[in-house]
């Protein structure tokens, strides 16, 4: 994957992709099924394949392979999200999210369709 030069860009996918994956993680069912467990844990490592820019895909590949996508339940894998998210932020000299607010700020909004 190429480098993505443009920092603004980078920031707005950042901030776009973050949303997303949280939102996912928040609706993530509370006792996933094996085949829901399995479609989590591609969706994660297809996203850090192809993650449209080079140097952040390559580095989440990396946290991946020491920190594996917690699947098991809504809140292991939102915990898990959280603390991923957290290791970019470190790397970035970003504030670190305090996990504990994690159903505050991505409230799963469980009786909308
Ligand atoms: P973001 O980090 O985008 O966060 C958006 C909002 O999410 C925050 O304002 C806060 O409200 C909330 N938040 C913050 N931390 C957490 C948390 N732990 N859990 C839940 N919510 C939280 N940029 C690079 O320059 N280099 C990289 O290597 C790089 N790798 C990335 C890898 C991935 C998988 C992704 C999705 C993005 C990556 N980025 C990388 C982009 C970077 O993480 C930020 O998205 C971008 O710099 C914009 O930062 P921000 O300060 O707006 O907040």
């Amino acid at each position: 994957m190429e480098h993505l030069g443009n920092s603004t860009i980078k920031e707005e996918l950042g901030r776009s992709t973050w949303k997303l994956f949280h939102t996912m993680l928040a609706r993530y069912p509370e006792e996933p099924k094996p085949d829901e467990r399995s479609a989590l844990g591609q969706f994660i490592h297809l996203l850090s394949r192809l993650y449209p820019c080079g140097e952040c895909a390559e580095h989440f590949q990396l946290l991946l392979q020491e920190y594996p996508p917690q699947t098991s339940s809504r809140a292991a894998a939102s915990q898990w999200g959280c603390a991923i998210h957290n290791l970019v932020n470190e790397r970035l000299r970003k504030p670190v999210f305090d996990c504990n607010s994690i159903e505050v700020q991505y409230p799963c909004g469980c009786a909308e369709p």
